[in-house]
């Protein structure tokens, strides 16, 4: 049996990274096996509860205010609006949705007030609810929480050096601390990354490592192919290679052996034979529906005929861990005042540039 190590070291994640694909795909689909059904894939919908108009700069996000991207915003939508669409995902076979809102943070008020309403819905629809809304404090974790929360998503996105040449409106340590502070809730948690932004390999080993180090691991890690948007900083960067997706996956399921690993963004660049090697190399997940977000995603359709091809099964919720109780009960909102998110502000040229480009037009 796979051993659980939170001692990694990044060598010998780059180790694996770099075996031979035939002999690393062999090693992940066994260590895949050991842990967890290989016949399941568990089909996740993504909502944008609030899109666009993000005071952020990450290099990769057609939804920052700052790029010209033709994106059109929404506020918040309403709860009757999400209950809707999740309504529909699940009859098209999905047991988790993640809501996703273009947020720096999140701030106190009556659009957290609606977001937790939301969760509480949703949550009765006996699905995995999931929420990405940028950084969170301890108290709003706990909000979270108790009204059914199932898992909090926040990635690292790269590895703690190459980040910096990707965002500059926030370091690396308020990720981890927004990790940190779902981890003192009931909350799952989830948090992956991005390949093809230009990073090395060392740099994808590097995220791993910081994955692979958490105590404990995530339960779940998205890996996503960057899409380059255009009027983003990275919209020149090339179309992420299918093989080193592959590797990518074969290298998480190795280091987290019992952590759900999620095929996300990029998939629509992937062929059907790419996606299987993904599954054989230990994904056991997608993300349904035309959009991820704001960028293309493969038809629900297709993805079901390829599960047919492949034997496979849609999971069914709460698989791996009991459906959250909702729990009403006020949090103290005391430590409101304290909070400070780091601005870093550091420079990067090409961001700096994509901005000024969105100004002039
Ligand atoms: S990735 Fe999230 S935080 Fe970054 S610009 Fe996009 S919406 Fe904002």
């Amino acid at each position: 049996m796979s051993d659980v190590r939170h001692n990694w070291t990044k060598e010998e994640i780059l180790e694996i990274y770099n075996r031979p694909l035939i002999d690393l795909i062999y090693q992940s689909a066994s260590v895949h096996r050991e842990n967890h059904d290989p016949t399941e894939v568990q089909v996740s919908t993504l909502i944008s509860i609030k899109t666009g108009g993000c005071p952020e700069d990450c290099g990769y996000c057609p939804q920052a205010a700052r790029y010209s991207t033709g994106i059109e915003g929404n506020d918040l939508m309403s709860v009757n609006q999400v209950k809707a669409q999740a309504l529909r995902a699940r009859e098209s076979g999905s047991s988790r949705i993640c809501m996703g809102a273009a947020w720096r943070n999140v701030k106190e008020g009556k659009d957290f007030d609606q977001v937790v309403e939301m969760v509480e819905t949703l949550n009765k629809l006996d699905v995995e609810v999931c929420c990405t809304l940028g950084m969170l404090t301890e108290n709003q974790a706990k909000r979270l929480s108790n009204a059914g929360l199932y898992a909090y998503n926040h990635n690292l996105d790269s590895s703690e050096d190459y980040y910096k040449e990707v965002i500059s409106t926030r370091a690396y340590d308020d990720r981890l601390k927004t990790i940190d502070n779902v981890r003192k809730t009931n909350v799952t948690v989830c948090s992956g990354g991005i390949i093809g932004m230009g990073e090395s390999a060392e740099d994808r080993a590097g995220m791993l490592l910081s994955l692979s180090t958490m105590v404990p691991h995530p339960e779940s890690t998205p890996i996503n192919a960057l899409v380059p948007v255009e009027g983003t900083p990275l919209e020149e960067q090339e179309t992420t290679s299918v093989w080193d997706m592959i590797r990518m996956v074969a290298t998480t399921r190795i280091v987290l052996p019992k952590t759900m690993v999620r095929l996300s963004a990029g998939r629509t660049e992937m062929s059907k034979e790419g996606q299987a090697m993904c599954f054989l190399a230990g994904a056991g997940s997608i993300f349904a529906g035309d959009k991820l977000l704001t960028t293309p995603n493969p038809d629900i359709n297709e993805d079901m005929k390829l599960f047919e091809i492949l034997g496979l099964k849609p999971r069914k919720p709460y698989k791996k861990g009991d459906k959250p109780k909702i729990i009403k009960e006020e949090v103290p909102l005391s430590e409101r005042k304290d909070l400070k998110w780091t601005r870093p502000k550091h420079k990067i040229e090409r961001n700096i540039k994509a901005s000024k480009k969105h100004r002039a037009d």
